[in-house]
């Protein structure tokens, strides 16, 4: 079964006060929702990684992730952040491949995989992003787009490693835009990722994967696209900056 859940990408938001208040404020605002996701993972920039996971480390379904890491483990590379690194600050995840990251920081399907290595050798569970432009969408070509995204940086994992993934589907169109994928769309490309991975790659991981969405996922709308077949929580950014509308959206699953 596919585990719930909820994860926060607060990107480059928050001061190390603002992000300690806001981890808190969520903390303190689980007592009464532990029932809802199986897990919740808080995203802060990496100069709170520390900080937020030790405020998380008192809740067990509270973890958290890193937005990014370096493929090296260390070395000469001004600026980056490695898998062990991000181990070291308590983290059991991290967000790779965000279409900001392939957009901006021109990663490709190529350095993604090295950087899926790289991360789960470290230990490290993943949160991996994929999804298409509207472009592609008016094109009718965004499932065979998101599928070979994953082929290309998933599918030489063994099962072990597999199932340490948990896949985010993002059209590039909703992300921070305020246009939420219908839940027809949500509901047809979810479906289509886990089809693709039970014919191309294996029946037990694509049932039990987790699939979630992302892209303008509100309290409003959580509810709706949470209890899709195939949706399995989702990734959020920036309804995932204010605790309030955070904790709504944690208990938007209907069991
Ligand atoms: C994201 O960037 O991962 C995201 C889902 O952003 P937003 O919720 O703001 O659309």
């Amino acid at each position: 079964m596919p585990k719930q859940i909820v994860a926060g990408n607060w990107k480059m938001n928050k001061s190390l006060a603002d992000a300690i208040e806001l981890a808190e404020s969520i903390a303190n605002g689980l007592t009464e929702l532990e029932h809802y996701a199986d897990s919740i993972i808080l995203a802060p920039p990496y100069h709170a990684l520390a900080a937020v996971s030790s405020i998380c480390e008192d809740h067990s379904i509270l973890k958290t992730g890193a937005q990014n890491c370096h493929q090296l483990d260390s070395g000469a590379y001004t600026g980056e952040i490695s898998s062990t690194m991000i181990t070291s600050c308590g983290a059991e995840f991290v967000i790779l491949g965000h279409s900001e990251r392939r957009q901006h920081f021109n990663e490709s399907d190529e350095l993604l995989t090295e950087k899926v290595n790289a991360a789960l050798k470290a230990g490290l569970n993943i949160i991996f992003c994929c999804g298409e432009s509207l472009e592609t969408r008016e094109k009718n070509l965004h499932k065979t787009f998101v599928t070979d995204q994953l082929k290309k940086s998933l599918f030489h994992l063994s099962k072990e490693d597999f199932s340490k993934i948990v896949i985010a589907y993002e059209p590039i169109w909703a992300i921070g835009t305020g246009v939420t994928a219908s839940p027809e769309q949500a509901q047809e490309m979810h479906n289509e990722i886990r089809s693709f991975l039970r014919t191309e790659y294996s029946a037990e991981i694509a049932n039990d994967i987790s699939i979630l969405y992302g892209g303008s996922c509100n309290p409003k709308n959580a509810a709706e696209l949470f209890a899709l077949p195939d949706v399995n929580g989702g990734l959020i950014g920036g309804a995932s900056l204010k605790s309030e509308d955070f904790l709504s959206i944690i208990a938007s699953f209907s069991s």
